[in-house]
């Protein structure tokens, strides 16, 4: 008899979206992306970070105070980096995976990408502008948007 208590393919990849948000550096912020195929390949994953070559010793991390000296100019969010991280792979019809429901510049770079559905975990700027405006673009795009319900159930591996 095969094993009942394998994990679905949502908490799979929504599992992996989490791992990768464990890289980040940003002290207030993990967020992670995970983008998978029609068939269920990982085509890409990123998490918020700086640009490469900019150093995350020397890069601002605040949120607050002179605009140059906060992370908001030069952090490259998960969806963005997962997205140019996966520059010899087709995304059209693919999902993205996204351990925090997208701002609205990452979701122009989903829509342009071709990706045809965001299953998101966290929500907590549900309200804002930022969130709005990513809701507006994706209702009119025809990207299906997909709560992530997490069954709460652990599954035991044998080592
Ligand atoms: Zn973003």
């Amino acid at each position: 008899m095969k094993r009942e208590d394998y994990i679905n393919w949502d908490e799979y990849f929504m599992g992996i979206a989490l791992l990768t948000a464990m890289r980040s550096k940003d002290p207030n912020s993990q967020v992670g992306a995970c983008i998978v195929s029609p068939e269920n390949k990982i085509l890409s994953l990123g998490y918020n970070g700086m640009p490469m070559g900019c150093s995350d010793d020397e890069m601002p991390w605040e949120r607050e105070g002179a605009p140059l000296q906060t992370k908001y100019m030069y952090v490259c969010h998960a969806e963005l980096n997962a997205i140019l991280n996966s520059a010899h792979n087709n995304l059209k019809g693919a999902r993205v995976y996204v351990t925090l429901f997208p701002c609205n510049e990452c979701t122009k770079a989903i829509i342009q990408s071709g990706i045809a559905e965001v299953v998101y975990y966290g929500d907590k700027y549900h309200d804002s502008d930022s969130s709005i405006a990513a809701r507006f673009m994706f209702e009119h795009a025809g990207v299906r948007l997909t709560p992530y319900k997490p069954t709460g159930r652990r599954v035991e591996l044998e080592l």
